[in-house]
C-alpha cells in the first residue's frame, strides 16, 4: 500500500513510499483509508520540530473503514467506520489515564509522530482507541473533525464558556474558523474572531461571529476588544503567533481564562500584576479526549458544525504543506486515500 512518508533523503519533505504492513498484534485492527487531513502539526513532525523521524508514516486526522481485525478485539467490527487521530493510544492506567486526562499519558502513542499515521491507504490501529465514526456522517467531514475538530472543541470547553458570553478568538484559518463553529453553535457564546487576512475574517462572521479584527489595522487589539466588550470571559488562542498570546491575555476581564492551542516557539510573556488582580487563568489544552471526539463528531453529524474541507490528492502533499507554509490554505485540504495515484507520480520528490 502507499503511504506519505518522512524523507530520510530530503529532510523537510514527504516521500510517497510502497510499505509492507506487519501482521496485526492481540487488540489491534487493520483500516482502509478514506480520508486523512493535513494538519500543521504534521508540518512541526516534518520539519523534526518534535524530534527527527524519518520514515514515519505521517497523518492524524484519518477516517477509514475497518478491514480485519486481531484477536481480542471487541470494541469494533469490520466494516465499521473508525477514525485515526493523534491521540492514538494512552497507557490506560495512570493518573492521566483514569481521571479522564488521557491525552496528558505520560507513555501517549501519537498516530503520524510515534507511531505510523494515517496519511496512507492503510493503517493499524489500537482497536480500543479507535474512536467509531457516525455512519450518517459523511467521512470527509469527520476527517477534519478528527484533530481540528476535536482541538477547537475542547478547547472551547476548556474555556468554561456560557452561553451570552464573550469569547475571543485568535486565528481564522481552519483550526480557527472551527473554533468559531463551536464557540458560536455549541456553547452560544458571543465571538470575536482576530486574524490578519481579510478572507479568513469574512468566512469567520459567515461562520458567526459577530465582531471580526483585522490584527494589521490596530495598534493594540487588545483595547480594542476591552472597549467593545469590557474584556471578553476567555479567549482561544489558534493562531501560529506569539503576539497573539499577549494580546491574548491583555483581553480579558477579571477572571477570564487564556487557552492556549497553537505552539508557536518561544515564551509567554505574562503581566503579573494583572494576572495575580484579575485571577486570570492560562491554561494549555491539547486535542481531546475519545469522548470529546466522539461529542465532536455528534455536533457534526447534526449539522452544527460545518468544517470547510478540500478534497486533495496524496501526491499533492508537499504543495500542500508549501501552501500552509504561505498561509494560503482556506479550510482543511484532506487527502483522498480512495484514489489511486498514477504510478510515474509516485516519488514526487
Ligand atoms: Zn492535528
Ligand atoms: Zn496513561
Amino acid at each position: 500500500m502507499k503511504a506519505a512518508v518522512v524523507s530520510h533523503r530530503h529532510p523537510g519533505k514527504v516521500e510517497i513510499k510502497r510499505i509492507s504492513l506487519r501482521a496485526l498484534n492481540v487488540g489491534e485492527a487493520l483500516v482502509d483509508i478514506e480520508y486523512c487531513g493535513v494538519c500543521h502539526t504534521d508540518l512541526h513532525v516534518l520539519q523534526g520540530d518534535f524530534g527527527p523521524v524519518p520514515g514515519r508514516i505521517l497523518g492524524h486526522e484519518g477516517v477509514g473503514i475497518v478491514r480485519a481485525i486481531g484477536e481480542g478485539v471487541t470494541s469494533i467490527r469490520v466494516g465499521e467506520r473508525v477514525s485515526v487521530a493523534w491521540f492514538y493510544a494512552g497507557c490506560g492506567v495512570c493518573e492521566y489515564c483514569v481521571s479522564g486526562r488521557e491525552t496528558f499519558c505520560r507513555d501517549v502513542k501519537n498516530a503520524g509522530y510515534s507511531v505510523d499515521g494515517a496519511m496512507a491507504e492503510q493503517c493499524i490501529v489500537n482497536a480500543n482507541y479507535a474512536v467509531k465514526v457516525p455512519p450518517e456522517l459523511d467521512p470527509m467531514i469527520a476527517s477534519s473533525i478528527t484533530c481540528a475538530g476535536v482541538t477547537t472543541y475542547k478547547a472551547i470547553k476548556v474555556a468554561d464558556i456560557r452561553p451570552g458570553q464573550w469569547i475571543a478568538i485568535w486565528g481564522a484559518g481552519g483550526l480557527g474558523n472551527l473554533a468559531i463553529q463551536y464557540a458560536c453553535h455549541v456553547f452560544n457564546a458571543r465571538v470575536i474572531a482576530i486574524d490578519l487576512q481579510d478572507d479568513k475574517l469574512t468566512l469567520a462572521q459567515q461562520s458567526g461571529a459577530e465582531i471580526v479584527i483585522n490584527g494589521r489595522e490596530h495598534d493594540d487589539v487588545a483595547a480594542v476588544i476591552q472597549e467593545i466588550t469590557g474584556g471578553v470571559h476567555a479567549a482561544v488562542v489558534v493562531a501560529v503567533a506569539k503576539a497573539a498570546f499577549n494580546q491574548a491575555v491583555n483581553s480579558v476581564r477579571a477572571g477570564g481564562k487564556v487557552v492556549c492551542v497553537a505552539v508557536p516557539k518561544g515564551t509567554l510573556d505574562l503581566n503579573i500584576v494583572k494576572t495575580v488582580l484579575d485571577g486570570i487563568t492560562i491554561v494549555g489544552s491539547l486535542v481531546g479526549t475519545r469522548q470529546d471526539l466522539a461529542e465532536a463528531f455528534e455536533h457534526a453529524r447534526v449539522g452544527r458544525v460545518v468544517p470547510v474541507v478540500h478534497a486533495r490528492r496524496l501526491d499533492e502533499i508537499n504543495d500542500i504543506f508549501l501552501e500552509m507554509e504561505k498561509g494560503t490554505i482556506q479550510g482543511r485540504m484532506v487527502i483522498d486515500l480512495r484514489k489511486k495515484v498514477p504510478l510515474e507520480q509516485e516519488l514526487s520528490v
